[in-house]
């Protein structure tokens, strides 16, 4: 109850939902072995282990996720401001 409507809280767990449930192919840059991997989990991991030929992928330098990372950077700060 209370000024607050339900709709960032709805917004919120929207995107929790789409975070889980969208997948982005990771391209290894060594070998080309395509992964795909929930957005929640790239936001929360700084590499992959590359499936094909076994190497480090950094997530952070990373040309698929790189974008990602930035993306989640900016909605951060849009939310905290939002918050005030
Ligand atoms: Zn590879």
């Amino acid at each position: 109850m209370g000024p607050k409507g339900e709709g960032p809280f709805f917004e919120e767990e929207l995107m929790k939902g789409l975070l889980d449930k969208i997948g982005i192919p990771i391209h290894c840059s060594e070998c080309g072995h395509q992964t795909r991997k929930p957005i929640r989990w790239v936001q929360s991991n700084q590499e992959l282990i590359c499936s094909g030929c076994k190497i480090s992928i950094d997530l952070g330098t990373n040309e698929d996720t790189r974008v990602l990372k930035k993306l989640h950077n900016a909605l951060d700060r849009i939310d905290m401001s939002s918050r005030n």
